[in-house]
Formats: C-alpha cells, sequence, structure tokens
C-alpha cells in the first residue's frame, strides 16, 4: 500500500504527536506499584458532586436516545446563574472541542492567533492544523502577562488573542486593568477568546467580573469553560462557551458536530451545575493544598510561580524531563515543559493530602539522588 504521507495535508504531518503519557494502570503494573500518584492532567481528585454521579446512573437507562443537541436544561441552568441569554451559550464536547470549532469558523490558512508562552498547546496546535500559526508571547517577569507585548500584536490585528486566565501551565490570571488595557487595544477584526478553564479555583481577592467587562466591548469575544476540572467531570467530556451574540453561536453550531455532547455529560453537569455547596467545598480545599503544596516547594528552594488553577509551575534548576521521568519511575506522574526556554520547569497538579505528600518525597527522592 502507498504511504499515506503524501495523501496528509502537510499542516497535519507535519504536527508533533501529542503525548498524552502511558495509561496509569498500565504504568502501575508495569512498574509493580500498589498505586500511580497522577498529577499530570489537571484533573481533581476530590471528585464530582454526588449528585452527577447518580444523574450519570439515571441517564443510563436512555443510552439508546440520542443527547438533547439543544442542551435545553443545562443552557437554562447557565444562562439564568450568569444573566446571559441562553441563545449565546455554546456547548462542547470538552473546552477544547469548542477551541477546535472556533478556530475552524474564523481562522484562514496563513492567519494568526496570538498568545502567550509557556502556552496551552492546542491554543497552538488547532491553529496550526488550519495552516494558519500562533504567535507566543512570553509572560513578563514576576509572571505577569505580557499585556504591552499583547497590545504591540495586537496593533497587527491578528484573527484570534487567546488567553487562559487562570493560565496553565502558569497559573498566573489577567487582573482588570490587565483586561481592560487589552480591550481598548482589541479591534474589531480580533476575536478575543477567553479560557477560563480554571476560572473557579480563583482566590476571591483574585476574581475578576471578566463578562460583566467583555459587555461593553466592542468586538467579538467568547469565554470558554469547562467541567473538567473544578466539577470534576473530565471523563465525561463537556465544557460551554458565553459568546458576544446569539449570531456566533448560531454559526458555531453548524461547524460543531450534531451530537458532540453525550447524554451522560449533560446529565452529570445540570446535576453537578446545581451543587453549588459541593463546588465550594472543593475549591477552598484545593486552594488550601495549592497553598500548602506552594509553600512546601518554596521550602525546598524551588522558585514556583504564583497560582490561581489547581496547579504549580515552578524550576526544578535540572532537565525537567529527566526530573519527571524519575518521578514517573516511583509511580508519581507530572508534565515536564518542553517549550524553549521553561525546559526545566515542572507542572504539577494539586492532589489530595496524600498526593502531595507522595510526591514531595518522590520528588526529595530524585533530587538526593542525582
Ligand atoms: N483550556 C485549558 C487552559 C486547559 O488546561 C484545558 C485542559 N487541560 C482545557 C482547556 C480543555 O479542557 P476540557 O476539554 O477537558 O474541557
Amino acid at each position: 500500500m502507498a504511504a499515506s504521507t503524501p495523501l496528509i495535508r502537510d499542516e497535519v504531518t507535519s504536527l508533533p504527536t501529542y503525548n498524552a503519557g502511558l495509561h496509569p494502570e498500565k504504568l502501575r503494573r508495569q512498574l509493580g506499584l500498589e498505586r500511580i500518584v497522577k498529577l499530570d492532567s489537571n484533573e481533581n481528585p476530590l471528585g464530582p458532586s454526588p449528585a452527577a454521579i447518580e444523574a450519570v446512573r439515571a441517564a443510563a437507562n436512555d443510552l439508546f436516545r440520542y443527547p438533547d443537541r439543544d442542551e435545553t436544561v443545562l443552557r437554562g441552568l447557565i444562562a439564568a446563574r450568569l444573566g446571559v441569554d441562553a441563545d449565546r451559550l455554546a456547548f462542547g464536547d470538552g473546552s477544547e472541542d469548542l477551541i477546535g470549532i472556533i478556530y475552524r469558523m474564523v481562522m484562514r490558512p496563513g492567519e494568526c492567533a496570538v498568545t502567550t508562552m509557556p502556552s496551552f498547546g492546542l491554543h497552538k496546535i488547532w491553529a496550526d492544523v488550519l495552516g494558519a500559526h500562533a504567535r507566543l508571547l512570553p509572560f513578563e517577569a514576576g509572571w505577569r502577562f505580557p499585556v504591552a507585548a499583547i497590545e504591540a500584536a495586537l496593533a497587527e490585528k491578528p484573527r484570534v488573542l487567546i488567553l487562559a486566565t487562570p493560565s496553565n501551565p502558569v497559573g498566573a490570571v489577567l487582573t482588570g486593568q490587565d483586561i481592560g488595557r487589552i480591550l481598548a487595544a482589541c479591534g474589531p477584526e480580533t476575536l478575543l477568546i477567553l479560557d477560563e478553564a480554571y476560572v473557579e479555583f480563583v482566590s476571591p481577592e483574585a476574581r475578576v467580573d471578566t463578562l460583566a467587562m467583555l459587555a461593553a466591548h466592542h468586538g467579538p469575544w467568547v469565554v470558554l469553560r469547562t467541567f473538567s476540572k473544578a466539577y470534576g467531570l473530565a471523563g465525561l467530556r463537556i465544557g460551554y462557551g458565553i459568546a458576544h451574540d446569539a449570531d456566533f453561536v448560531r454559526n458555531l453550531y453548524k461547524v460543531r458536530s450534531p451530537f458532540s455532547v453525550n447524554a451522560a455529560a449533560l446529565a452529570a453537569a445540570e446535576a453537578a451545575y446545581a451543587d453549588t455547596a459541593h463546588l465550594d467545598r472543593v475549591t477552598a480545599e484545593i486552594r488550601a493544598l495549592r497553598a500548602a503544596l506552594r509553600g512546601a516547594l518554596a521550602l525546598r528552594g524551588y522558585a514556583v510561580a504564583p497560582s490561581e488553577a489547581n496547579s504549580l509551575f515552578f524550576d526544578t534548576g535540572r532537565d525537567g524531563a529527566a526530573v519527571a521521568e524519575a518521578l514517573r519511575r516511583r509511580g508519581v506522574l507530572v508534565k515536564p515543559w518542553l517549550e524553549p526556554g521553561y525546559t526545566g520547569f515542572i507542572r504539577v497538579s494539586i492532589g489530595t493530602r496524600a498526593d502531595n505528600e507522595a510526591f514531595l518525597a518522590a520528588l526529595d527522592a530524585v533530587m538526593a539522588e542525582a
């Protein structure tokens, strides 16, 4: 059979292979360990609302039916709480699905998406797939968003400006002042995407009402959120976006595959969204665990970025990939950062207290070995 490479577009063959790592159960058996400490995907180990698990069980009775492609119930719940028109909400098979859909809607070959560096890989990869590209602007000293560089980049009218706040992997948040400057510089030809996958973890004093600020913006915008992180439903795949207008959403649903949000995910998300007490409890606990882990790393002399997400980004002072591999052999999974300039860094997700202690013990052992 002929090689498929001539068939496939160059934009695709030149992409790096996504490294999703070894499945933890496979790794556990391979290493003969009792348990794997999985801190490489920013999951929420405290889990979802018990009501969400119950809702999935109940939804199992109707699995022969297609899901409600209008997401009527969940749409109503979110619209009411956020005070936005329901037809300005869009749902996807995880928020990463929505990033891809939105890029396909607006980006032509050769166009540019501006974002930060270090960055969330999919903010760049979905642009590359389309024959467009991403321009990565490094964070400023002290892990401040590079607002001056963003303003300068916006003067060239990129098609997209996409910023994760809190950032993945850094954990930094845009301040109200940062957002004000960015909105003032962002013209109508640029779609502003704020990826708020981690917004529920932000401490009360660092919170910014982005939706209120965006309401006064004249250009197009989308805010992306997910049920994968604070809501603890990563395995079910559901995220949503709030767009500047209903027309944008109408067009988005032409590009989206019709039933991309499955029935179990919808049922779970409805129950999880209603259980605000559970959300408040787990996010407060993750914030406390985050502060404790950050303190423990700082005490050991590591430079740790201040984080409002459920992860910490820190400089190992060594080759981060080698440290991560040594941790992996001890059954602790973390994410080494591979972008140039950050190859000494590791991103570690906030686990349970026991997870975090196991991570620190393994890190100490690895560093003592080297
Ligand atoms: N945005 C950011 C910044 C993320 O870190 C992630 C997940 N790692 C996502 C979006 C995608 O999340 P999901 O598709 O699970 O909603």
